[in-house]
């Protein structure tokens, strides 16, 4: 099995890349931002406690979207591995996903972050916000306020994968293709 953890800040080019890893490597793409904007749009309750959170750009609480994903992962049993692109995103996320993988015998297997300066990332947001309909994407100060949950509750989790000795960094910036490139050129050098 190959579990790949995505890694990096909002607009950092995640679900793009994900979407080419999943066909590259046949893995099943789990997108926790995804999976929340789905139960907004069926108006479900948590879609509706999601929403109030990340409306303003802050990260919704540890635990509903810590059921959310094991809850996923346990729905598709034969898959040959996942793609976690946006989860883990805090130590408790991070230590829940460890648990709950060893407990069904798997394991991460790498951690790639997509690395890129603030400035870039505000603008493809700011541009993404034009066309996604994304509240969050549609105001810099809300922009702002998820590289802050960023800065202080995900940026802590590159030691925490550095001392597991899973992390490992790609240049974020570029076309498309050169950075699934460098991606590609990365992961195959791990398996
Ligand atoms: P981006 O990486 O551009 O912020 P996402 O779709 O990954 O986009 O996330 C959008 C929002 O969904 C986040 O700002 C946060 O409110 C919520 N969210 C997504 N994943 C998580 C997570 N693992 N933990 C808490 N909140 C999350």
């Amino acid at each position: 099995m190959i579990n790949l953890v995505l890694f990096g800040k909002p607009g950092a080019g995640k679900g793009t890349q994900a979407a080419f890893l999943k066909s590259q490597y046949q893995l099943f793409h789990i997108s926790t931002g995804d999976l929340f904007r789905h139960h907004i749009q069926g108006a479900t309750e948590l879609g509706k406690l999601a929403k109030s959170f990340m409306d303003k750009g802050d990260l919704v609480p540890d635990q509903v979207t810590i059921d959310m994903l094991e809850e996923t992962v346990t729905k598709n049993p034969d898959v040959k591995g996942f793609i976690f692109d946006g989860f883990p995103r805090t130590t408790a996320q991070a230590e829940a996903l460890d648990a709950f993988l060893s407990g069904r015998s798997m394991g991460i297997t790498a951690t790639v972050a997509l690395e890129a300066d603030d400035d870039v990332l505000v603008d493809r947001l700011i541009n993404r916000g034009k066309t996604s309909g994304r509240v969050d994407d549609q105001d810099e100060t809300k922009i702002r306020n998820r590289f802050e949950e960023y800065n202080n509750k995900t940026a802590p989790l590159k030691s925490f994968y550095i001392d597991q000795g899973k992390f490992h960094s790609v240049n974020g910036i570029g076309s498309v293709e050169e950075i699934t490139n460098r991606l590609t050129a990365l992961i195959d050098g791990l398996l």
